[in-house]
């Protein structure tokens, strides 16, 4: 008699009968097997199995007729939720706080190049000034010269009418080159302007009737400058903006996001050069919480730490370092680190691991405890077998990555794809990995020939820069600890679901390793 089992799980589960084989089923989906006795399993912990034998018509749930593996099943369903919501949240908030820390930036630069601009305007309104007001009052003591005296007021009224109609009136302009000083500096130009009018007054008075005709020059020109002032009052109460404001709140952006990302994402690492402390010498860039986390407790002197990350659009991203010859490495004399680390130049280069390097130097001389955090669960393993050996490894594993194009076009993935490999949630937990890019991983080993497969499995429990940091550690004789990143997650039963085999993939949807540390998506997504 045959059987229908639906998987109304999140997770993928396997499913056979007496003689059958494995056959994957993803939620939503279900399968017809003629066999009595079907077994379930989880893809995600083959170990937990139960096999439902009841007779029973129709359709089998796998949440409901499978006993231990039901109870397991959503128990890991209700796991994963709550790890992708947290994830989600500190995702979000992380945007958030970024967003507020540009914003500040921003108008902090704003100020700074507003009170340039003040003291540039002041030195000329406060010039143009003095010219009028040694027009008008004579203070040189010499003889009376009005049509001389007229030339000048015309002139010094003229260029202060425009620069106070310009920069006294309250407009977006205005408010954007001024920053947080826009109302004191406008309050200001335009007691200028009233200190120009006055002195214009004074001199009518002292040409008298003689030199009546003086006024006609100098007057009409204050009375455009007063004419632009009103029409400046105008257009900003009615909320014009030129085109030259918004380039240059986009300039103004720009710098404050480079500001951040070399302030506040850059990380040089800070030693506390104590001995006997733990210091971090090695940390697994895909859980960015727990980097974030890190790097908060090192700034706040809370935490030691040797790691470095030198993000895109920061000043040394992409820069090299060439070795030094007493390091005794069997390179050309040309060579830069990353022909050690990587096997070929790569784009994010090399001068972050010498930074490392000395952060190392300086931890070890102070006797501190080096410490290497490796994936959750997967403490000790993931080393490559020597610090010779890692450019050879890392090429291998490229390459290797390199077959996953091959791969989606296979008629397994195809299978997969017609099963329903896209129902599993894409929403990512604190490693970085989702369901379906577990998944996608597992039916990739599967895919690939044994001993690569084998090779890739071995290869886990470190990240790409991490593997040359510890094989450098080794190289060098320096004692460390290995210690498990679990217990820097934020959440609670994060130690209870992360042993699985395949369980800390990374994401194989994203290219492999974008920068150092494999740190951070949302601070790549800051790139413009
Ligand atoms: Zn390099
Ligand atoms: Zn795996």
């Amino acid at each position: 008699m045959a059987a229908e089992i639906f998987n109304d799980l999140a997770a993928p589960v396997e499913a056979k009968d007496e003689s059958g084989e494995w056959k994957v089923i993803y939620p939503t989906k279900s399968l017809m097997l003629p066999g009595r006795a079907l077994t379930l399993r989880l893809r995600e912990e083959p170990t937990v199995l139960d096999i439902c034998e009841r007779e029973k018509h129709g359709v089998l749930k796998a949440s409901e007729d499978f006993g231990q593996l039901s109870l397991r099943g959503k128990q890991m369903d209700a796991e994963e939720r709550r790890a992708t919501e947290r994830e989600k949240v500190r995702r979000e908030e992380a945007c958030q706080r970024q967003l507020e820390q540009i914003a500040k930036e921003a108008r902090r630069i704003r100020n700074r190049l507003g009170m340039s601009w003040i003291i540039i305007l002041e030195t000329v309104i406060s010039l143009l000034l003095l010219i009028l007001l040694v027009a008008a009052v004579r203070l040189d003591g010499r003889a009376p010269q009005p049509p001389f005296e007229a030339a000048m007021a015309v002139l010094s009224i003229g260029l202060l009418g425009f620069f106070v109609g310009r920069c006294g009136t309250k407009t977006a302009r205005s408010d954007a080159t001024f920053g947080d000083y826009a109302c004191c500096a406008r309050a200001a130009f335009n007691c200028e302007g009233i200190l120009g009018l006055a002195a214009l007054a004074l001199m009518t008075w002292q040409h008298g009737a003689e030199f009546w005709w003086t006024s006609l020059t100098f007057w009409p020109v204050a009375g455009c400058g007063l004419g632009w002032w009103i029409y400046n009052c105008r257009r900003g109460a009615l909320g014009h903006l030129g085109e030259l404001d918004h380039d240059y709140d986009r300039f103004e952006e720009e710098q404050a996001r480079d500001h951040v990302k070399n302030r506040t994402i850059r990380f040089e690492g800070r030693v506390i050069p104590e001995r006997g402390r733990p210091c971090v010498a090695s940390w697994p860039g895909k859980y960015e919480g727990a980097w974030e986390a890190l790097v908060r407790r090192t700034r706040a002197g809370e935490v030691s730490a040797a790691v470095v990350f030198l993000p895109d659009g920061t000043a040394d991203h992409g820069c090299h370092a060439r070795i030094p010859t007493a390091e005794g490495l069997s390179h050309d004399p040309g060579a830069c680190w990353c022909i050690p680390l990587y096997g070929e130049p790569k784009p994010w280069g090399c001068r972050w691991w010498t930074q490392w390097l000395r952060n190392v130097e300086m931890a070890v001389e102070s006797g501190a405890e080096l410490e290497v955090y490796f994936f959750a669960g997967l403490a000790g393993r993931g080393k490559v077998q020597s610090f010779d050996s890692a450019a050879p490894e890392h090429l291998r594993r490229e390459e290797i990555y390199g077959k996953l194009r091959e791969f989606k076009e296979s008629p397994q993935f195809k299978a997969a794809s017609a099963q329903g490999l896209d129902g599993l949630s894409r929403e990512r937990r604190e490693d970085s990995s989702s369901r379906h890019s577990r998944e996608l991983h597992r039916l990739f080993l599967a895919w690939l020939p044994k001993e690569e497969a084998e090779f890739l499995e071995a290869s886990e429990g470190l990240g790409n820069s991490q593997k040359a940091e510890v094989a450098w550690l080794d190289r060098k004789g320096y004692q460390y600890r290995e210690v498990d990143v679990s217990m820097w997650l934020s959440d609670a039963d994060a130690g209870l679901e992360v042993h699985q085999p395949h369980g800390a993939a990374d994401d194989l949807s994203t290219p492999r390793m974008p920068i150092p540390h494999e740190v951070p998506a949302d601070i790549q997504s800051l790139d413009p």
